[in-house]
């Protein structure tokens, strides 16, 4: 183990060594109450004219380390013997700086559920700072749960153990499945209670308190402009859209006397792209983000705020995890895309006073289709194993989803299990597809994706369904390894199934027993790869008791 003073391996870092150069406050104008005094200008209020406030997390009863993610540790050069010590946790737990470390909490506004909502920001989130690894990669640090800030209204600013362990476990689960994603370094429990009334139903009750350190290139999010156009701020949103071109699209910055008008439309159309590829990710695996408000969009197309999230299991264009959208279903499955457009014209809206004409916005806009259709049906033939998709005027393979997708919904059918079951189904080396069995393949590869044992009319429609899967992907060549190598790279054999987190949550929160945490990032460390020794307890649908089950199908946004 190398301590302060040691020289460490190359490329290595200690907690100590760790470098800081954070950018974001040194480039950026803060709150002056703030800038004189942060702890006596730590009072909810409307901080105006300003990118940030200065912070101190507040400290807890006894920050103790539940887990860490070794990939995301590595990312900042530090060894998993560096997270095991107890200044990790001291320092993850907000208790102690980091040498370097500027602690700030942003200000962004947002649209929530369609209506704008003003100041938002980070009212339980503070950023350590930016660190800028031995390869030059700068990654900023993020606690979550670290106590209150400017921007927490009326809130605690601490977050429960409960929705920690999620987003700590989705974060990296989503990174191995190769999803955009914010990451997370840590998870720490604070010792501390926090209460919280779970369903909203007035029954208020004390939960242990954790902190989550997230990392990214950047927490910038839409809402971080639509606050300075909302206040008609002008200057600092120049200065914020400078800032963020300079920083995360080097290639499009500006010198400093030249106007935006041309680079912001670019930017917007890298945000169209990099937002249509993050949500054609999210349609491909089954997730669903339940509260994809403007303040949870982050200008770099990464998955942020792992909130009342969830997996599909059975398969319902319609479902939301969220019960607060029970009623409107916004931000259910099938409406995720139409949501990204949505808050990418508010970021639109927010860039026009920079740009002038709303031309060019709308162009970049546009983008956003163009990128999403491309992506879902490279993904979509890839699910179902084939070389290419076959769109165009006939429209066939379009067909063949939608059928499949009405067939799953109709018959309550696991999006997860079936992709992986249906990339077993001979092909190639079967019979020609009218002599297909499909009786057979229901019962036997496919059985175990169904909620309920198919029905002879549900026979009929699948056995049609099946035998134009089978033509078709006889006609595409590929023999029945390839196909299913092919598959088996896009549809992941296990998720972070809502019900799998509850019960790790609970045996964590009863007994203070976090090997349930630790099984799950192990095995969603490789999401593709089979783990035999996995199946039998991970590879399952959703059991029944969970179906309606607090946390385990819906959630309410109290975390
Ligand atoms: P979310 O829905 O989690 O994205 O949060 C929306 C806004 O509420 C953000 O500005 C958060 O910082 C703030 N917020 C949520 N929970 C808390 C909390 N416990 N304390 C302070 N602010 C919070
Ligand atoms: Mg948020």
């Amino acid at each position: 183990m190398t301590h302060a003073g040691e020289s460490s391996v190359a490329g290595m870092a200690t907690l100590e060594t760790l470098q800081f150069d954070n950018t974001f406050i040194r480039e950026l104008p803060g709150d002056e109450l703030s800038q004189m005094d942060k702890v006596k200008a730590n009072v909810p209020r409307q901080v105006e004219g300003a990118m940030y406030s200065l912070v101190e997390p507040t400290r807890v009863a006894k920050p103790s380390l539940i887990a860490f993610s070794r990939e995301c540790a590595k990312l900042l050069g530090l060894s998993e013997e560096e997270c095991a010590r107890p200044e990790f946790a001291k320092a993850l737990g907000g208790n102690t700086l980091l040498s370097g470390s500027e602690p700030y909490a942003a200000c962004y506004g947002g649209h929530q559920f369609g209506n704008w909502a003003g100041q938002l920001g980070d009212g339980r989130a503070m950023s350590l700072g930016e660190v800028v690894t031995g390869t030059g990669e700068r990654w900023e640090l993020q606690l979550k749960g670290a106590g209150p800030t400017p921007y927490s209204r009326r809130a605690d600013g601490r977050a429960v153990l409960r929705s920690s362990v999620r987003e700590f476990l989705c974060s990296e689960a989503m990174f191995h499945l190769g999803v955009p994603t914010t990451r997370a370094l840590s998870l720490v429990a604070t010792g501390d209670q926090v209460v919280r009334d779970v369903m909203y139903d007035g029954n208020p009750a004390p939960e242990p308190g954790a902190i989550v350190c997230r990392v990214a290139p950047s927490f910038i999010r839409f809402g971080n402009f639509e606050i300075f156009a909302a206040r008609g701020d002008k200057k600092n949103l120049e200065r914020l859209a400078r800032y963020t071109l300079d920083r995360h699209f080097p290639d499009l910055s500006v010198e400093h006397d030249k106007p935006l008008t041309d680079a912001l439309p670019k930017m917007l159309q890298r945000v169209c792209e990099t937002t249509a590829e993050m949500v054609a990710a999210w349609q491909r695996v089954g997730f669903v983000h339940g509260v994809m408000n403007t303040d949870n969009m982050s200008i770099l197309g990464i998955t942020i705020d792992y909130g009342p999230y969830g997996w599909v299991d059975n398969f319902d264009r319609k479902w939301t995890p969220n019960t607060t959208d029970n009623s409107m279903k916004r931000y259910c499955f099938y409406n995720q895309p139409g949501i990204c457009v949505w808050n990418l014209v508010r970021l639109a809206n927010a860039l026009l006073p920079l740009v002038g004409e709303p031309a060019p916005l709308e162009q970049a806009l546009a983008s956003f289709e163009k990128t999403y259709l491309a992506v879902e049906a490279r993904d979509r033939a890839a699910k179902l194993g084939f070389s290419e998709w076959r769109g165009g005027e006939s429209g066939e393979d379009s067909k063949l989803w939608e059928d499949l997708e009405g067939l799953l919904e109709k018959w309550e059918t696991d999006y997860t299990i079936l992709f992986r079951q249906l990339a077993q189904v001979p092909a190639v080396s079967g019979p020609p597809p009218a002599a297909v069995d499909t009786d057979a393949m229901l019962d036997s590869v496919l059985a175990r994706a169904f909620y309920a044992p198919p029905t002879p009319g549900q026979r009929v429609m699948w056995g049609k369904w099946l035998q134009r899967y089978v033509a078709r992907a006889r006609d595409d060549g590929a023999d029945d390894a390839a196909r299913r190598a092919r598959m088996d790279a896009v549809n992941p054999k296990y998720v972070l199934r809502n019900y799998l987190a509850q019960e790790a949550i609970e045996r964590a929160e009863a007994s203070g027993d976090a090997s349930s945490v630790h099984e799950l990032l192990e095995l969603l460390r490789r999401p593709y790869d089979e783990q035999p020794d996995k199946e039998e307890r991970f590879y399952q649908r959703r059991p029944e008791w969970a179906r309606s089950k607090v946390g385990c199908s819906a959630l309410s946004c109290s975390s």
